[in-house]
């Protein structure tokens, strides 16, 4: 295969949520492993509506996915080529100006579906005579653009949803330019995937639609056509799509929330697809597990309960090297050690802060039966101390009080770290060490 050139092309109007990262990964992962490129596209013809930090904003969530674009483009600085491809169309004959207001074409739906008609644009502008335009814009009538489409079967073979087939003459000419010369999506989207020399498209399947227009107007412009893959959407555990609006399933509130990019992606490319749904710890063993032939045709429900689970396997398992500068920012200074005690009681990274706090103190001791604390204290072992002195101290404490099970370790443990859950005494006494854990056990917050 020639090396693959893909794009993401989101419109930064918004952040970016699960399900975009589901198209980012697609696509960048497919390049990386082809060794192809992948380029980040703003679709940021919208001038109103786009904004700069939603700009800033998804570079940031790409990033921290691991997915570095080898070229940036933001349509906002090509208007100068869509002009001038709009006019190659124009000439064509391609494209045409249209007068209808929303309101007449409005009506004249209703017509056509009151005579049992398809609602499809019955093309009237194209018989309008230069006088009749000029008479149109004297009344202060403004043209929008619509490009005409040949009315002929458009096949492509989808990547995922395998042979397609779209009859134009079913469809209504598309406008792609409004009355006030601002552009739809379509032709910037193809004039640039054209000029790019994109080879693939991977979107989602909401995009189906507006494949045979494109396909038509890559033709036009004399443009190889990409090969398309439409995948499925993400929705919600109930069903909902994802909407920008679902503010907690954007990247950057599940950054936020302390979730693995691993875990996030894990889910978002496999979820779907006839590959079981598993955390894997690296974006090359991921991209070796795309198969576009293997996405479901149904839609992938996105389960955040499953998000914890993923992101839960790749702490338990992540290596202190992996670890260690998140936890420096977190402030905790306990080392491979302590990463080591407390990982597998983690969901998410920065929950390890709570079981610092817990080592480095103070923490207040709970303490329901004085006695045995005091003869436990007696028995605690001299320093220096390692991982085996809680089995050598609950064996002195066992031999002097009698107590065992949960009897004797509960009563242990809620002294020593004021609660009754967490990682392995064996691993942290040593990080507690023998002073704190002394002063503990005499009731004392440390
Ligand atoms: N800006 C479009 C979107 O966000 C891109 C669609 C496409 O990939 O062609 O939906």
């Amino acid at each position: 295969m020639t090396k693959p050139i893909v794009r993401f092309a989101p419109s930064p109007t918004g952040l970016i949520h699960i399900g975009n990262a589901r198209t980012a990964l697609l696509n960048a992962l497919f390049a990386r492993r082809e060794g192809g490129s992948f380029i980040l596209r703003f679709d940021d013809t919208d001038l109103e509506r786009s904004r700069q930090e939603y700009i800033d904003a998804i570079t940031v969530d790409l990033g921290w996915l691991g997915i570095e674009p080898a070229r940036v483009e933001y349509q906002s600085k090509r208007f100068g080529i869509y002009d001038e491809v709009a006019e190659r169309l124009r000439k064509a004959g391609l494209l045409y100006a249209c007068y209808e207001t929303a309101e007449e074409l409005e009506m004249r739906r209703r017509r056509q579906l009151a005579r049992g008609l398809p609602p499809v644009y019955d093309r009237a502008a194209l018989k309008l005579a230069d006088e009749d335009r000029k008479d149109l814009e004297a009344q202060g009538r403004r043209p929008h653009w619509r490009f005409k489409l040949d009315h002929r079967v458009v096949t492509w073979n989808d990547l995922i949803r395998g042979e397609c087939k779209v009859d134009c003459a079913s469809l209504s000419d598309p406008v792609l330019i409004r009355e006030d010369g601002t552009y739809l999506y379509t032709l910037p989207s193809v004039t640039d995937d054209a000029d790019m020399g994109v080879t693939h498209i991977i979107r989602g399947e909401d995009h189906v639609t507006n494949t045979a227009v494109q396909v038509q107007i890559f033709e036009a412009l004399g443009a190889d056509v990409p090969v398309f893959g439409h995948h499925n959407l993400l929705t919600t555990a109930r069903g909902e799509g994802l909407s920008k609006r679902l503010g907690h399933l954007s990247l950057s509130s599940l950054r936020e929330d302390g979730m693995e990019p691993m875990a996030v992606a894990s889910l978002a490319v496999l979820v779907g697809s006839a590959e079981a749904v598993r955390a894997i710890p690296t974006l090359d063993e991921l991209a070796a597990l795309i198969d576009f032939s293997h996405i479901s045709r149904a839609p992938a429900k996105f389960d955040e309960h499953e998000l914890e689970h993923l992101n839960a396997r790749l702490v338990h398992e992540m290596p202190y090297a992996v670890a260690e500068a998140r936890l420096k920012a977190l402030s905790i200074e306990g080392g491979e050690d302590f990463w080591l005690a407390v990982r597998t009681n983690l969901v998410r990274l920065p929950q390890a802060r709570e079981w610092w706090d817990v080592v480095n103190g103070p923490i207040t001791p709970v303490i329901e039966n004085p006695d045995f604390i005091a003869k436990a204290a007696a028995v605690l072992p001299e320093a220096p101390w390692d991982t085996t002195i809680w089995k050598q101290w609950t064996e002195a404490v066992k031999a002097e009080t009698g107590a065992k099970g949960k009897d004797l370790f509960m009563p242990l443990r809620l002294a020593v770290t004021g609660v009754g859950h967490g990682p392995e005494l064996a691993a942290l006494l040593p990080l507690i060490g023998r002073d704190k854990t002394l002063q503990r056990l005499s009731g004392k917050k440390a």
